[in-house]
């Protein structure tokens, strides 16, 4: 299978290169090609994301990206939302688990699968003289692709419960289309789950204060955003939440984590969300077993007490990366 490959800015190549070698360790099924994305691509070409890297995003089995810098340029739009609207990767899926710290609500273990082509991220904004107005989006088709997506995911994968989160309470048509879709589509195509529903600003409270309600959440482009990223905070931060953008035909997985230039070129960036993004990888083109060794070798790398930097530990990228490989070489062959 070929896996297009996207570094891209800041930390991105760094922890890109660690998802690699661990990726490279499991399984020799692999061939690597690279394209470019982010500021280089930019100083190399003239664009954030050049025509060929799309065409060579197509061609691939899938795609594994790192993160892209957000420059201050007024002419810029985001090579990562081009790319998803390119590909239509209509859902994003982000599993958020505790590995290595246990939070005082308890562990985490919840997949948020967030609508990714619409609402708040259609970048229309349109300017007066008072202010702006930002054009919010929501389709019935968007609406009943994403809770099909995510009842599919659910069963696939063993989970119970899906809860959608919304404000519908104040959004009354937007959010009460897709609460309304919700509630149609479990009826039917999800009788097998329960389904709940909750506002966001509450879903948010209880993913902090107790996470382990939680077993599935899907919701809109923003909602999504915010609270995955608390939800990672609350596993551990950035650097373990992984995520998927994944439509019928493309998939492309990257950290959720930006390019975060404060400690990029340190070796100090934790590399364990990349990893773990391929691992979704191997997961979405079948190879469960595979995926499932990486992810219990992460997990017993970190009981067994070797921490990296964002956790107090002594571990940068290229070490704790090196306790991935050497775990999973000294285990029995796939
Ligand atoms: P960007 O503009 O690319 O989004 P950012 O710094 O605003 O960059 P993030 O990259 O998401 O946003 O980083 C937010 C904070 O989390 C930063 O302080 C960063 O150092 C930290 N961080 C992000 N990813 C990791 C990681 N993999 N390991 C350790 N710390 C990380």
């Amino acid at each position: 299978m070929k896996i297009c490959v996207l570094p891209g800015d800041g930390i991105g190549p760094e922890v890109v290169g660690c998802a690699i070698s661990v990726l490279k360790a499991v399984t020799d099924q692999l061939e690597f090609a690279e394209g470019g994305i982010g500021q280089a691509a930019y100083l190399e070409c003239g664009s954030y994301l050049p025509d060929e890297t799309v065409d060579l995003m197509r061609s691939c089995d899938s795609t594994l990206f790192g993160a892209v810098t957000t420059p201050d340029a007024p002419d810029y739009k985001s090579p990562v939302l081009r790319f998803r609207k390119e590909l239509d990767l209509y859902a994003n899926v982000r599993p958020v688990k505790t590995f290595a710290r246990t939070t005082p609500a308890g562990p985490v273990d919840v997949v948020i699968v967030r609508e990714n082509s619409e609402g708040m991220y259609t970048q229309n904004e349109v300017f007066d003289d008072s202010g702006v107005t930002t054009m919010r989006r929501v389709t019935r088709r968007a609406c009943e692709r994403i809770v099909t997506f995510a009842i599919d995911y659910a069963l696939k994968n063993g989970r119970g419960t899906i809860c959608c989160v919304h404000k519908a309470n104040v959004l009354r048509a937007s959010d009460g289309l897709f609460l309304s879709v919700f509630k149609e589509k479990m009826a039917s195509e999800g009788k097998a789950l329960r389904a709940e529903d909750q506002l966001v600003d509450s879903a948010g409270m209880h993913l902090v204060t107790d996470p382990g309600r939680f077993d599935m959440i899907v919701t809109l482009n923003l909602y999504g955003d915010v609270l995955s990223d608390v939800a990672a905070g609350v596993a551990g931060g950035l650097g373990f939440a992984p995520s998927g953008n994944i439509g019928d035909k493309h998939s492309v997985f990257e950290p959720a984590h930006g390019s975060a230039p404060d400690i990029a070129g340190k070796g100090r960036a934790n590399p364990t969300a990349a990893i773990l993004s391929g691992a979704m990888m191997l997961r979405h083109l079948g190879m469960p077993a595979h995926a499932q060794e990486i992810e219990r070798t992460i997990a017993s790398v970190y009981q067994s007490g070797h921490l990296t930097y964002d956790l107090g530990g002594r571990h940068g990228s290229e070490s704790f990366t090196e306790c991935v490989v050497r775990s999973l070489k000294s285990r029995e062959s796939l």
